[in-house]
């Protein structure tokens, strides 16, 4: 279940009209699921396995259709798959609850896993068959052992922290013939910080590291199917840890990526790894700045004042690497002045690009647990949580204030002169990239 979703009508329609914002949703829309096709890899060769990427735009009964039919040989003899695996987002939640309710009325047996699964299994425990709570490889594995001998469990949690030294490959041959734009590869999973907003650092288990001859391996795999790939690593915080990052980025080098990561503004203190980070090939980092208003528990070292965060951005942005400024709005603090005060920052900012989202409280995550003790969660279901949609009472206006001042503030941070501002900085800052060598 992939796709960026915008539930709120106001921003959906001009959102789609905005070319900084519809960038986003066409990168986020074009990169292969990850999780799904590295369970595939530990799927046996016996078995015949297809990929269906569902976008939440089609009629639910087609998707249930493109699901029948999907398979490396079409459909089984019995003309359905015996076993559905979703991998889903909490917005798309409520979707894949359906659909594996249409499967499951056809005697098809339904898995779920993901953040959202681990996070909220109450929630898809009466939709499937099987929740799966955690790492997924550990219990994929188990799982499918189980299904062979007619003893599944309603409930898989790995034991332990799954070690990425067992990872297997992904099945990148089920994207078919056609090379997607961007390609995913994970060199680490979690974060050492716990940022009391963030759904992603703490939720499978503590920060590990993927080691470097297996991150190598995914890149050659990728390099035989395409040339000169785009990578998006599909980490956490790339470089949070002060291990040597070196062979990492040589192999991006030596496979001539571009490649996009996710890292916070500390490794701007650290010149030698910022050179060979840009050296690499990497052309964007998406740096949490956060909030103007309000520091979260859990941020640990990455919490600074905003002046010194800014000059990190130059020093990123000197060696030739744009800085994607993500900024959370509707913290503790927040009103319409301080939105406005966002805004006026943001026109005169030296950021190459920005990324705006809703503060929302995931389930799972510290911010859910406050908000629902404080009564402050706003009913609804989870479909809402797309982070462009207030879901909460915020503490210093109405939840309709910070709606409007949100949607004003998109819209006036992706207008036509604003996005084209920061593409000539984005022009200036590819002038400083450093030269490099592509082995042949
Ligand atoms: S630094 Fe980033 S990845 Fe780590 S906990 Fe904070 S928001 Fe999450």
């Amino acid at each position: 279940m992939s796709g960026l979703r915008v539930g709120h009508e106001a921003l959906l329609e001009r959102g789609l009209r905005l070319p900084g914002l519809s960038r986003r949703a066409t990168a986020l829309s074009q990169l292969p699921p990850l999780g799904l096709l590295t369970l595939a890899g530990l799927v046996p060769d016996d078995w015949d396995v297809g990929l269906v990427l569902d976008d939440g735009v089609v009629e639910e009964a087609t998707a249930v259709d493109q699901i029948l039919s999907a398979g490396e040989h079409g459909a089984s003899e019995n003309g359905q798959p015996d076993l559905v695996a979703f991998s889903a987002l909490t917005p798309s939640a409520d979707r894949a609850c359906r659909l594996s309710e249409r499967l499951r009325k056809r005697g098809i047996t339904t898995i779920i896993g993901g953040l959202h699964a681990t996070a909220a299994p109450d929630h898809c425990q009466p939709h499937f068959d099987v929740v799966v709570r955690g790492d997924g490889e550990p219990s994929f594995e188990r799982l499918l052992i189980d299904f062979r001998g007619d003893r599944m469990q309603p409930e898989y949690q790995s034991r332990g922290h799954y070690s990425l030294s067992d990872s297997p490959m992904p099945r990148w041959d089920l994207l078919g013939d056609h090379a997607p734009p961007r390609y995913t590869v994970q060199s680490m999973r979690g974060c050492p910080w716990s940022c009391s907003f963030c759904a992603a650092s703490r939720l499978l288990g503590p920060a590990r590291v993927k080691p470097d001859v297996l991150f190598e391996r995914e890149l050659a795999a990728i390099t035989s199917r395409q040339s000169r790939p785009w990578i998006e690593l599909a980490d956490d915080n790339t470089f949070a840890s002060d291990r040597d990052h070196s062979w990492m980025l040589d192999a991006l080098q030596r496979h001539g990526a571009r490649w996009f990561t996710e890292s916070d503004w500390r490794i701007a203190l650290r010149p030698k790894l910022l050179r060979q980070i840009a050296e690499s090939g990497c052309r964007q980092i998406l740096v949490g700045l956060e909030s103007n208003v309000f520091r979260y528990p859990g941020m640990g070292a990455k919490t600074a004042d905003w002046d010194r965060m800014m000059e990190a951005v130059l020093a990123i942005q000197d060696a030739g690497i744009v800085v994607n400024g993500c900024f959370i709005v509707g913290a503790e603090g927040e009103t319409p002045a301080s939105i406005e005060r966002l805004g006026d920052f943001l026109d005169e900012a030296p950021l190459g690009e920005v990324q705006l989202t809703l503060q929302t409280p995931f389930p799972g995550i510290g911010l859910y647990q406050s908000l629902l003790k404080a009564g402050r969660l706003l009913p609804g279901d989870f479909a809402r949580y797309t982070l462009f949609d207030v879901v909460y009472q915020p503490d210093q206006m109405t939840a309709v204030q910070l709606q409007d001042s949100f949607d004003e503030l998109v819209g006036r941070v992706y207008r036509p002169e604003a996005q084209s501002r920061r593409d000539q900085i984005q022009k200036s800052i590819r002038s400083k990239r450093p030269r490099r060598k592509v082995s042949p």
